[in-house]
C-alpha cells in the first residue's frame, strides 16, 4: 500500500487522536496510523483525569484551612530557587496576594501560575547520578496556560466533564476533572468521530517502523500491517509521532532507568502491551534529542499480581488513607507519586490498603459497578477489595492487626478535625472516614508513566541533539519529552496529551 497525504500520525491514543483531528481542522489532509486492531491505547484505560484551572467549577469548590496554610507557604518561596520559573512565582505571589485581601477566601484558589509551579515542585528531581531535571519551563507554561482552553476544545467536541473537582493521587491541588464516561472512553469515542467525520483516515493494524528523511525533512512513514503488508505513507506536511510511551517494555525501563534502584524485570505495569516506546526509537534513528529518559513513573496504587490500575475503590486523594500489613499509616497521601511509590516500596511485600468509607466512595451501589466499571460483587468475590460495616471487621479481613488499624483511623479522623497531620504532613483533607460500610483495596507499586521522550519545543516540533527542530517532525503525548521531567503530576498526563496533540496537529498543518 502507498499513499500521498499532508499530515501522518503514528499512534491513535488521546495524544494522536487529538493532533488528528486537530491538523484537519487546520484544513491537512490526514492519515492516522495505529499497530494495534482498536484506537484509545494507555488513554482508553486511564482513568481519564485531567487537571486544569477552571473559572467555571472551581468556584464552587470550598477552600479548606490545610491549603489555605499551603498558599501562606507559597507566599515566602525564594524566587531565586525557581530559575525560569521565578517571573511564574512572582505573579503567583500577586495573585495569593490580591486573593488574600479581597476578604473571601472562602472559595478554592487556583491559576495556570499556581499550576506551573505545582508541576515545577512536583518535576524537579535528582537521578541516581546526581544529576538534577525539571520540566522545561516554556512546555509547562504552554501547558497550563492552555489547559482550560483544551477543556473547551473537548468539550465542544462531545467530551462531557463532571462538574465536581477533586485530587487524583499526586496531583497537588484539586484541579483534577473527571469525565462523565468511564476510563478514557469520553475522549477517545469523541475525537474518533470528530476525526472522521473531518475527514481523516484511519488505518488500524499498521505499524511504523521507520521514518522516512529526505534532504533532511522527514517526510512519510514506512509501516507493516499485522497480515505483513508493507506500506508507505508520504507526508507533504509533517508526521506526528504520538506513540506513547515504553513503560510495557520492561528491558527499555531497565536499559534507561536511572531513578528507581529496587526496580527489575519483575515490576508489573498499569500499561497496554502496546507501550513498546517504538516512537522513540524510530526519533532517535532521524537523531531526536532524547530527554529525561531515566525517569520511570511508578503508579504507586496498581494492583498486586497484574498491575492494573483498576480493581479497586478509593476516592479523591483528600480522602484516601494507605495503611500497611502492620494496619499503620506511613505516609502523606497527598504527596506526589514517586513519594508514595518509594514509601510504599519500603513496606512489608511491598503491599499496602487504601481505606475508603462509604461517603468517601459517593455511597456506592454494591450490586453496581465502580467508576472503573469492574462489578462491586465480583471485586469483593475475588478478594480485590474488602468490605465491612466495622473498622475491627475490615482489618480482620485484610488481616492486620485490629486494634492498631482501629487507633490508627480514630488518630486519623482527629487530624482531619485539626486540619493538621503530625506525623507524615498530609497537605489537604477531605471528610473524616467514619460511614460504614467501609473499604479496603491492596494495592502495590507498578510502572505507569515513562516521562523521558523526543524532546520537543512548545511548538510540539521534535528537537534534534544541536536543539534545532527536525523539519517535518512532531510529537506529542507520552513519546515526548520535556514536560513532566522527574515525576509527572497525577493528572498531567491527559491535559499534556490533548494540550500538545491538538498544537501538534496544528503545527504539523502549518499553523
Ligand atoms: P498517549 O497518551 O501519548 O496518546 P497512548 O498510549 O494512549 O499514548 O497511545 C499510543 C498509541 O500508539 C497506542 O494505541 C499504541 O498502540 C500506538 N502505537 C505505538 N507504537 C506504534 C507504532 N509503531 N505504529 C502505530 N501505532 C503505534
Amino acid at each position: 500500500i502507498s499513499k500521498d497525504t499532508e499530515v501522518v500520525v503514528i499512534g491513535g491514543g488521546g495524544a494522536g487522536l487529538a493532533a488528528a483531528v486537530s491538523a484537519a481542522e487546520n484544513g491537512a489532509k490526514v492519515i492516522l496510523i495505529e499497530k494495534s486492531p482498536s484506537l484509545g491505547g494507555n488513554t482508553l484505560r486511564s482513568g481519564g483525569e485531567f487537571n486544569s484551572y477552571d473559572p467555571v467549577r472551581q468556584p464552587n469548590v470550598e477552600m479548606t484551612k490545610a491549603l489555605t496554610h499551603e498558599l501562606e507557604e507559597i507566599l515566602a518561596f525564594d524566587e531565586q530557587e525557581f530559575g525560569d520559573y521565578a517571573d511564574t512565582l512572582r505573579t503567583l505571589k500577586g495573585q495569593v496576594e490580591e486573593y488574600f485581601k479581597s476578604g473571601d477566601t472562602s472559595k478554592l484558589f487556583d491559576s495556570p501560575e499556581l499550576h506551573a509551579i505545582h508541576t515545577y515542585i512536583g518535576g524537579k528531581r535528582t537521578d541516581l547520578e546526581g544529576k538534577e531535571i525539571s520540566g522545561k519551563f516554556e512546555l509547562v507554561d504552554t501547558l497550563t496556560s492552555n489547559s482550560y482552553s483544551t477543556i473547551e476544545w473537548l468539550e465542544s467536541h462531545g467530551v462531557k466533564f463532571q462538574d465536581g473537582i477533586g485530587t487524583v493521587l499526586g496531583a497537588l491541588w484539586p484541579r483534577t476533572h473527571h469525565n462523565v464516561e468511564p476510563l478514557g472512553m469520553g475522549y477517545i469515542n469523541n475525537m474518533e468521530k470528530r476525526a472522521t467525520d473531518l475527514g481523516a483516515e484511519i488505518m488500524l493494524n499498521t505499524k511504523a517502523t521507520r521514518l522516512i528523511v529526505e534532504n533532511g525533512r522527514v517526510t512519510g512513514v514506512t509501516a507493516e500491517q499485522s497480515d505483513g503488508t508493507p506500506v508507505t505513507l508520504m507526508a507533504s506536511k509533517g508526521v506526528v509521532m504520538a506513540t506513547g510511551g515504553f513503560g510495557a517494555n520492561t528491558e527499555m525501563v531497565l536499559e534507561y532507568n536511572n531513578y528507581w534502584p529496587e526496580l527489575d524485570a519483575n515490576i508489573l505495569t498499569t500499561n497496554t502491551t502496546n507501550a513498546t516506546g517504538d516512537g522513540i526509537v524510530m526519533g532517535k534513528e532521524v537523531g531526536a534529542s532524547l530527554w529525561g529518559m531515566g525517569f520511570i513513573q511508578l503508579m504507586p496504587s496498581g494492583q498486586p499480581g497484574t498491575g492494573a490500575l483498576s480493581g479497586g475503590v478509593w476516592g479523591s486523594a483528600e480522602t484516601q488513607i494507605f495503611v500497611n500489613k502492620e494496619g499503620k499509616r506511613y505516609v502523606n497521601e497527598y504527596a506526589e507519586r514517586d513519594v508514595l511509590a518509594a514509601a510504599a516500596l519500603e513496606q512489608t511485600d511491598q503491599t499496602f490498603f487504601i481505606i475508603s468509607d462509604n461517603t468517601s466512595l459517593g455511597n456506592p451501589d454494591l450490586n453496581g459497578k465502580t467508576g472503573w466499571g469492574d462489578n462491586y460483587q465480583d471485586l469483593i468475590k475475588n478478594k480485590n477489595i474488602f468490605v465491612a460495616d466495622t473498622l475491627e471487621d475490615l482489618a480482620e479481613q485484610m488481616g492486620v492487626p485490629v486494634d492498631t488499624f482501629v487507633a490508627e483511623m480514630k488518630k486519623y479522623n482527629t487530624y482531619v478535625d485539626n486540619q493538621f497531620d503530625p506525623e507524615f504532613g498530609k497537605k489537604n483533607f477531605g471528610d473524616k472516614l467514619e460511614t460504614a460500610p467501609f473499604f479496603a483495596t491492596p494495592r502495590t507499586p507498578s510502572v505507569h508513566h515513562t516521562m523521558g521522550g523526543l524532546e520537543i519545543n512548545e511548538k510540539a516540533q521534535v528537537l534534534n541533539t544541536e536543539g534545532s527542530p527536525i523539519e517535518g517532525l512532531f510529537a506529542a503525548g507520552e513519546v515526548a519529552g520535556g514536560v513532566h521531567a522527574g515525576n509527572r503530576l497525577g493528572g498531567n498526563a491527559i491535559t499534556d496529551i490533548f494540550t500538545f496533540g491538538r498544537i501538534a496537529g496544528a503545527s504539523a498543518a502549518g499553523n
